[in-house]
């Protein structure tokens, strides 16, 4: 525990004491009159969602596929329009034209030495009443795809990550002019074809593993959850130098906005690129010779997997219309009856791939169920302070397209008015995921205590940290774990449709779903279907039930709290504990150069090569140099005083019922604590990425998925770039200082509201 959190701990204890009932303690920001009133509406809220009713919406939006362009993504559309309108909210579909290429010609076929020509289908189970859809199900294939034609040897680059090819070069193997074959999984999947060109592939083909996902997890679809042989996982890999519709980087793509020319387009790959089954696979990698791939790049199909290259040659055709679709987003509010200019969002995509039960209905039935509870709270007397704003967005699949274009559209109303976004995706049955902004930590965590877990009977918060305790690592882990503080929350990277939010206009996030206990193959195949879902995940719908309990609390408490509850003292414990993982990574970046050219000088390497299957010594490297962290380090001190200060500053103000917190000064607190994570943006952005403007959070360039935390730094260290890791480090210092300073602002203004009049 940092002492910043033992000192919030210590002065929220006797308040907590001094409220009604102990297991109810005043929610953070409310005054104690104002905390029993809200507990009342949501204890309310939280009986209203039905588990029958999700799965009734789930039927329906998932009858038929409904990716981007197709006709019964817009009849989903004015389905959703429908029942928000049914249910009393103003709700209206905002429309946006983007491009989505669709496939034309597709073709993966072996040349030599033998004759193999790929399916590239999913046939229809029988039992599984959607798969035979097939007039209105998207062949497989990775949107985004450059066309091309190519033939060339081919070679197994494992995950296809940078590693992979340091590895490569030690068997003495070159991917220039091949065609590599890469697994699912350990990045995101358009990290693939990227890093393939950057070392001279010309194409990439993509498969599912079952040692990942298949049926080395368990039985296979339709028997099991697991993927089937002929399961293919369609999928974006649309380059990340920004996301959104790729002929309008950073604004809306209105009808008469401003467009690139296609040619002009650079998040289009480089080489083409197509994913197949392990069914389609397994003839290709088993007809590699050359090098044994190392241990931990073998999968589960049952023969020895072989790097290549050799005479095995493959051909791969990719041809896409490129056409212009239109997005529908379906937008609802319930306007504040106080402070109607402070905007708490909540969104879930509609789009699928193809019938897309789990991706995204799993989490858009909870959306509704939540907007059905809300509309029947608004006829029993309830009114929100701020408003309410919901989304069901389209294209999220092809890259976040219509959550990007609509927060392009409205970044300036978005800059000055959105308090928070609350996001889900897919669901399933198991544990609380939580990750967001470290702003909100504190506060998920309140909500998480609320939310009853429908299996265990604990709170979902309990569940998860019984959890944690039981997958920790380390003994110093349990020990953090058990002591009564909060649970950490992961950052976000760019998994779904906060990252516009996040990265384009700043506004705190959170991500909620539930998962761990429901796991299965089916992601982004024709069999993600309803007949999957209510087989083998969250069949009985508690946990779509909990997802709108935990969501729907959470947005009614921003919503109607005097005082925005955020908290910052864990937030500056999180940039302190990023700074020590940068200063470690430097550290072990300096010490594996250093034994490696210790190793190389010893000749080691020269001495454990096996003329039989020769391996090549890694090329010298320079040790890294020290990197000046100091602006780093003044601005982590510079958020923890300030964090210090709020927290005083709250604690004071909840004296006497918390009845400071109810003057009409707090409006001005509030204003002031959203420039908090406003200022983490720097609108020159980051480097090579300008549309990213976070500097404290972001998903990584050659990871994807997986967030990256102060990115400047932590990338340029990772990629061997010291000037700009330098560099990185001043700039983020300037928004973490900035940060503080907003920080110290809101503290002062309550300071002042809080201070007994003079006289
Ligand atoms: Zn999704």
């Amino acid at each position: 525990m940092g002492r910043l959190r033992l000192f919030a701990l210590l002065t929220a204890a006797p308040l907590v004491l001094g409220a009604a009932p102990a297991q109810e303690p005043t929610l953070a920001g409310f005054t104690e009159a104002s905390s029993r009133a809200e507990r009342g509406w949501e204890a309310r809220f939280r009986a209203m969602p039905d588990p029958a009713k999700l799965q009734e919406y789930m039927k329906r939006l998932s009858a038929r596929p409904h990716h981007v362009g197709s006709p019964y993504d817009k009849d989903n559309a004015e389905w959703i329009l429908a029942r928000f309108k049914e249910w009393g909210l103003d709700a209206h579909i905002e429309t946006f034209d983007v491009l989505f290429p669709t496939p034309k010609e597709r073709r993966v076929e072996m040349v030599a030495p033998t004759k193999f020509v790929a399916e590239l289908k999913e046939p229809p189970l029988a039992g599984d009443p959607t798969s035979n859809q097939t007039a209105e199900q998207l062949p497989t294939y990775n949107a985004y795809s450059v066309d091309g034609d190519v033939t060339g040897p081919l070679v197994y680059v494992n995950y296809g990550v940078p590693d992979d090819y340091e590895r490569l070069q030690r068997f003495g193997v070159s991917v220039k002019g091949a065609i590599v074959i890469a697994r699912y999984g350990h990045s995101w999947r358009g990290i693939k074809p990227k890093v393939a060109a950057e070392h001279g592939a010309l194409g990439c083909i993509i498969y599912s593993d079952p040692r990942d996902d298949g049926y080395f997890g368990g039985g296979t679809f339709p028997d099991g959850p697991f993927r089937p042989a002929q399961g293919v996982q369609r999928g974006s890999v649309m380059d990340t130098q920004y996301v959104g519709d790729p002929l309008t980087p950073g604004v809306g793509a209105t009808k008469d906005a401003k467009r690139l020319a296609l040619k002009d387009v650079t998040v289009i790959t480089k080489i083409p690129v197509l994913p197949i089954s392990y069914g389609d696979a397994a003839p290709l990698l088993k007809a590699l010779d050359g090098p044994m791939a190392p241990p931990e790049w073998r999968g589960a199909l049952p023969f020895a997997y072989h790097v290549g290259p050799g005479a095995t040659r493959v051909h791969l055709v990719v041809k896409s219309n490129w056409d212009m679709k239109p997005l529908y987003d379906v937008i609802a509010r319930i306007p504040g009856a106080a402070d109607p200019d402070e905007w708490v969002i909540r969104g879930n995509h509609h789009d699928a791939w193809v019938n897309g039960a789990q991706d995204p209905i799993s989490g858009q039935v909870a959306l509704l169920e939540e907007a059905r509870a809300f509309g029947d709270l608004l006829k029993q007397g309830w009114r929100p302070k701020r408003t309410i704003v919901y989304c069901a967005w389209d294209g999220e699949e092809p890259g976040l397209l219509g959550s990007t274009e609509w927060v392009e559209t409205h970044a300036g109303e978005l800059a000055a008015h959105a308090v928070a976004y609350l996001n889900s995706d897919s669901n399933s049955r198991g544990y609380l995921q939580m990750s967001g902004s470290h702003s909100l930590e504190a506060f998920y965590n309140e909500v998480a205590r609320d939310v009853p877990d429908p299996e265990s009977g604990l709170s979902v918060w309990k569940r998860l940290k019984l959890r944690r305790i039981e997958n920790a690592k380390t003994g110093e882990e349990r020990k953090e774990l058990r002591r009564e503080s909060d649970l950490r929350i992961g950052a976000l990277g760019f998994g779904s449709d906060y990252t516009a939010f996040l990265d384009f206009v700043g506004v705190p996030c959170l991500s909620v779903g539930f998962g761990g206990e429901g796991e299965g193959g089916t992601y982004h195949s024709i069999y993600d279907d309803f007949y999957w879902y209510t087989h083998f995940a969250d069949t009985t719908f508690v946990y779509g039930r909990a997802l709108a309990q935990t969501t729907g609390t959470a947005v009614m408490r921003l919503a109607d709290a005097e005082l925005l509850p955020f908290g910052f003292g864990n937030l500056a414990d999180t940039v302190r504990r990023y700074l020590d993982e940068l200063q470690k990574l430097l550290a072990e970046e300096r010490d594996e150069a250093v034994e490696r050219n210790l190793e190389i000088e010893e000749g080691v390497f020269a001495a454990t090569c096996d003329p039989r299957a020769p391996t090549f010594a890694p090329p010298a490297e320079d040790a890294p140099p020290h990197i000046n962290f100091a602006p780093l380090e003044n601005a982590a001190d510079a958020l923890t005083r300030a964090a210090k200060r709020y927290d005083r500053a709250v604690a004071a103000a909840r004296g006497e019922g918390g009845s400071i917190l109810a003057r009409d000064g707090i409006a001005a607190v509030n204003a002031a604590l959203l420039g908090a994570d406003r200022a983490l943006l720097d609108p020159e952005g980051l480097p090579g990425r300008p549309w990213f403007k976070n500097l404290l959070y972001a998903a990584g360039a050659y990871t994807g998925y997986g967030a990256k935390t102060v990115p400047i730094v932590r990338e340029a260290i990772e990629q061997r770039r010291w000037s700009e890791a330098e560099a990185g480090a001043v700039r983020t210092g300037k928004v973490l200082d900035a940060a503080a300073a907003a920080i110290e602002r809101a503290a002062s203004t309550l300071e002042a509201l809080a201070a007994p009049p003079r006289g």
